[in-house]
């Protein structure tokens, strides 16, 4: 070149001139150049870590169109619009589309003049759309949220176990998968259900060093969350998340009559409330986002401040997914998690009246407690986090256990008078109670349920004056979270499981987490 640079090849000249970047990202070189070769490739990179351009580089440097099969029906159309406005001529084809406007995107497919175009899984497995392709110049398939084939991982869609059929009608056009949920599991998953045996894997690293992790006592949540709020994020954006869509709106309604710029989004609300409530979170500063999961995905905006979820999230793959929405600019951001013995309730709830088989609720019962051992750990819940991922570290310094060790007590005496109340009440009374009741047994309360079912007479009762009501509540929980405690029906009543035997039988100590409430240290006095 004139100036004696080196000139520079397709790839960089597509991310300078179409994109409007100087380098690549961490990983992203080599990915690109290995698809532009026509190899197939298996992507594993966080939320954020800029997976999108892997494929559509490719796509751009390669003659033909790139086939995007992406599950986000509903961002298709802002997705090419985003492209649309780099220059790039892209289309989508799914089912939110009329016959006529199909037929406009086929006829450009079939010419030729489209860079890429996006898919929906349920068309791509109609013969018509796999005879479209076959008349049209394809440069390579990206699939997209590809952990979305996998029936382990929390987000399955049938249709994707379609998409195996691509490498056999098509050998010869690459193929690129690629996912932000990388567990070992799921991981192994994608590749034997897509085919994927001979693709090269990019693994990039899951850490998120910005983000500092941190998991409390849930108390008195709303007063927790408004402190965190005024406390450490005071006109920040954020992002939080609840279980249900009663509780999205309550939430909301008590930020905003606290002066906090929330609003409510669920799929419950209307489209077009929900599309405007999307708008403002991206478009003006400082909006508090209160949502259940349906919000988040395919969302782009850098400067989430925080995430806070209100409620338990359902597997380590969800907590991470939505904590990683936060800090995308790689400023330092907040993830808070309020978690309490009410929340194992309430899933284990939901998990046993979940529709599917024996084996989807295991699945999702194993998922749940990674989940809780993630919550209880004593360990940096970075280092839980990439393990989960199958990724090495070490304690990382600004977790909320690494900053604040917590305390571990000898809980096995505490841990045998619950399982030994639960043990009479159901062998000698056959009678199954909640957590509320067992506690009151323990300490000696003589409440009208108590007085009503005689159970002053039990040898338990009073047995536990040594420790508090939210003391005992703790034990409860992190006996649910250790297996040696189980909850049952709509009651959330409890029930011994075969570990409780060991503990019963004094085969068996139990380490517990001392709850404690975090100091209140403002972040600047992190180590950096
Ligand atoms: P992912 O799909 O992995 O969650 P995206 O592809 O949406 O991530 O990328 C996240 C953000 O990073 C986007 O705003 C994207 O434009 C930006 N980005 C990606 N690659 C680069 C790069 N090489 N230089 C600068 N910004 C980039
Ligand atoms: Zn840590």
């Amino acid at each position: 070149s004139p100036d004696g640079a080196p000139a520079l090849d397709d790839a960089a000249l597509t991310l300078r001139r179409v994109f409007g970047y100087d380098t690549f990202r961490e990983g992203q070189r080599e990915i690109i150049d290995h698809v532009v070769a026509g190899g197939d490739a298996l992507v594993l990179m966080p939320t954020g870590g800029g997976k999108s351009l892997c494929y559509q580089i490719p796509a751009l440097v390669r003659s033909g169109t790139g086939i995007v099969v992406s599950p986000l029906i509903a961002l298709m159309q802002d997705q090419v619009d985003a492209m649309r406005a780099l220059g790039v001529r892209a289309n989508f084809l799914n089912s939110t589309q009329g016959v006529d406007e199909r037929r406009t995107v086929e006829t450009l497919f079939a010419a030729g003049e489209l860079d890429l175009l996006y898919l929906a899984p349920e068309r791509l497995a109609l013969e018509s759309t796999m005879r479209l392709i076959d008349r049209a110049e394809v440069s390579l398939f990206a699939i997209d949220e590809a952990h979305c084939v996998s029936q382990w991982g929390h987000d399955f869609r049938p249709d994707y176990l379609t998409l195996s059929a691509l490498h056999e009608r098509w050998p010869k056009i690459p193929r690129v998968a690629l996912t932000a949920t990388a567990t070992p599991a799921t991981r192994e998953e994608i590749v034997t259900r897509l085919g994927l045996g001979e693709a090269r894997q990019f693994v990039a690293s899951f850490d998120r060093p910005n983000i500092d992790y941190r998991i409390e006592p849930k108390k008195e949540p709303k007063r927790q969350l408004l402190k965190l709020l005024r406390g450490e994020h005071a006109g920040d954006a954020g992002v939080v998340y609840c279980l249900s869509r009663g509780s999205v709106e309550k939430i909301a309604a008590f930020l905003v009559e606290n002066g906090i710029h929330a609003l409510p989004y669920h799929a419950g609300l209307d489209a077009r409330v929900r599309a405007e409530h999307q708008a403002r979170f991206l478009r003006e500063d400082g909006v508090v986002m209160v949502a259940t999961i349906a919000f988040g995905m395919g969302i782009d905006k850098p400067d989430v401040r925080f995430v806070a979820h209100m409620d338990l999230p359902k597997s380590v793959e969800g907590y991470y997914q939505e904590t990683g929405r936060a800090g995308r600019d790689g400023l330092p951001a907040t993830a808070w998690l309020a978690y309490g013995l009410q929340d194992v309730v309430q899933l284990r709830k939901l998990i046993d009246t979940s529709e599917g088989d024996d084996a989807h609720r295991r699945n999702l019962a194993a998922h749940l407690s990674s989940m809780l051992m993630l919550c209880e750990t004593v360990e940096c819940r970075r280092v839980g986090l990439l393990t989960y991922f199958g990724q090495e570290s070490s304690p990382c310094g600004n977790c909320d256990t690494c900053r604040f060790p917590p305390e571990s007590w000898d809980a096995t005496v505490a841990a045998q008078k619950v399982l030994s109340t639960v043990f009479r009440l159901q062998r000698e009374r056959r009678q199954k109670f909640g957590a509320g009741q067992i506690i009151d047994i323990l300490l000696g309360r003589h409440t009208p349920k108590v007085e009503q079912f005689n159970h002053a007479s039990l040898t338990v009762f009073g047995v536990g004056t040594e420790l508090g009501e939210s003391e005992w509540r703790a034990v409860v929980r992190q006996l649910l979270a250790l297996g040696l405690l189980a909850v049952e029906g709509d009651y959330g009543t409890l029930v011994l499981t075969a570990a409780s035997a060991d503990v019963l039988g004094q085969r068996r100590e139990v380490r517990m987490r001392r709850d404690k409430p975090r100091p209140a240290a403002p972040a600047a006095s992190a180590p950096a």
